[in-house]
């Protein structure tokens, strides 16, 4: 039976660090992925959009995940950003655009530089604490087969492995939407009569060839929906509601809903003027989840906590972002942060309540709803992720419990792999 240090599952913005920064410690490490593809929302759900490394002119998040974008960008002859410059009107403003194939090529080269070893095509089906270290069957190609580790990091944005492990988790019925992004080509903007489509739409929602999720949830947006769409080509605009893809079977629902919602678009907008020509092409495999499952942490970050810019006596990495709250009954909800507030991330949130030799990272890290709508973003994943790297190292280095380690060594380890980290006072 194989035996690692570490095993970390999912290989979204979060788990690619957190493998990364172990592995880099010098610890054994399997990172186990589901899909083909490292890059998690980035490459499966086409949201390459990370944000936010920057805030009120600093950086404020490096280390591995800035490496990759980093990298990302100059392979591809981008200029890199300007962290001294801020666009106060907008953070949003201040996202990275970036390639989605080349990220998961230039993540994939950093894992095996790191010596992680990689299991795409795999996922957790038990995991039990036999006393010292996890038992954990892995169901793969050809079946289920058994490895060990001492430590475990979920990163699996639906908090599977906490699940399945037997810790406490949170499941809201209620729940930001979904999007399956696209890319509409193929249309003259200028010849597309938008007043006819604003008003043919209500007619297509009466007549059920349409759902109001297919603009987007808000029927006070249909006028302007339709700008909306071809300005950015059709990415990032539809709202799969009421859907907790948390489970197989609740994301094959969100996936077959996603892409239905593409189709009755595509067939009510295909041969109007302007869109005679109009193509949806693929830029996401799955339907984007904002929120699934969260982690009952030691610590729970609210939103007092993070519109606060609250440093926590264990904070392990910044977070910035605005409150981001896509609510289907209320639209979108975004309250920017306060002038150089630069809220904090606690270890004790990435530490599932009663745990062993266990931690989460990523959009998973418990926090209340409102919170969690911020700290969902992905260069915060990355920091949380590479966080959870370097405290399970550390676990098993000291023979501690992630609860245990001096935030002094988590710093220190964090630091010598670049990471930037809260000043506690
Ligand atoms: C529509 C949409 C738009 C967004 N826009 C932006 C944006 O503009 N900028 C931004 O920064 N963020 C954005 N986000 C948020 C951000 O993309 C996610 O919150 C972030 O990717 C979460 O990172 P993660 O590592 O926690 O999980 P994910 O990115 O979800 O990655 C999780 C990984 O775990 C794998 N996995 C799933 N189940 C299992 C399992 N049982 N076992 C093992 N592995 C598993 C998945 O296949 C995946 O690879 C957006 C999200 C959505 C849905």
């Amino acid at each position: 039976m194989n035996s690692y240090s570490i095993i970390v599952f999912g290989a979204g913005p979060s788990g690619i660090c957190a493998a990364i920064h172990a592995s880099n410690c010098g610890l054994s490490t399997l990172l186990v992925e589901p899909s083909s593809v490292a890059g998690g929302a980035i490459t499966l759900a086409g949201v390459a959009v990370p944000a936010l490394f920057n805030a009120w002119g600093r950086q404020v998040i490096a280390g591995i995940g800035w490496e990759l974008v980093k990298n990302t960008l100059l392979e591809m002859g981008e200029k890199l950003p300007d962290f001294t410059v801020q666009d106060t009107s907008d953070h949003v403003k201040n996202a990275i655009t970036i390639n989605p194939l080349i990220f998961s090529a230039i993540a994939d080269e950093a894992l095996l530089n790191a010596k992680v070893n990689i299991a795409y095509h795999t996922m957790p089906a038990t995991l039990d604490w036999n006393g010292s270290s996890w038992d954990v069957g892995l169901c793969t190609k050809d079946g289920l087969i058994q490895v060990q580790a001492s430590v475990i990091i979920d990163c699996t944005g639906d908090a599977n492995a906490t699940k399945i492990a037997g810790y406490q988790v949170l499941s809201p019925d209620y729940c930001q939407p979904g999007t399956f992004s696209f890319h509409a080509t193929g249309f003259q903007f200028d010849q597309i009569d938008f007043n006819d489509l604003a008003n043919d739409f209500y007619t297509a929602i009466q007549n059920g060839t349409l759902k109001l999720e297919d603009v987007g949830d808000n029927p006070n947006w249909v006028k302007s929906f339709f700008w909306h769409f071809f300005g950015r080509q059709g990415k990032n605009t539809n709202h799969i509601s009421w859907i907790n893809a948390y489970s197989s079977e609740r994301k094959t629902q969100m996936d077959i809903e996603g892409r239905a919602s593409a189709l009755r678009l595509f067939r009510f907008l295909k041969g109007r003027k302007g869109l005679e020509n109009l193509t949806f092409n693929q830029i996401a495999q799955q339907t984007g989840a904002r929120e699934t499952r969260r982690i009952v942490g030691e610590t729970t970050v609210t939103e007092d906590d993070y519109v606060s810019g609250r440093v926590f006596p264990d904070a392990i990495c910044y977070s910035f972002y605005p409150i981001d709250l896509h609510d289907p009954k209320c639209g979108l909800i975004v309250k920017p942060l306060k002038p150089g507030i630069v809220p904090t991330v606690p270890r004790g949130a990435l530490i599932p309540k009663n745990s062993t030799n266990f931690l989460a990272a990523g959009r998973i890290i418990s926090s209340d709803r409102a919170a969690n709508s911020a700290l969902r973003i992905q260069a915060t994943c990355m920091a949380t992720g590479q966080a959870a790297g370097a405290i399970a190292a550390l676990a098993v280095k000291l023979n501690q419990q992630p609860r245990e380690i001096p935030i002094q060594a988590i710093h220190d380890s964090l630091r010598k792999q670049n990471a930037i980290v809260p000043s506690i006072p």
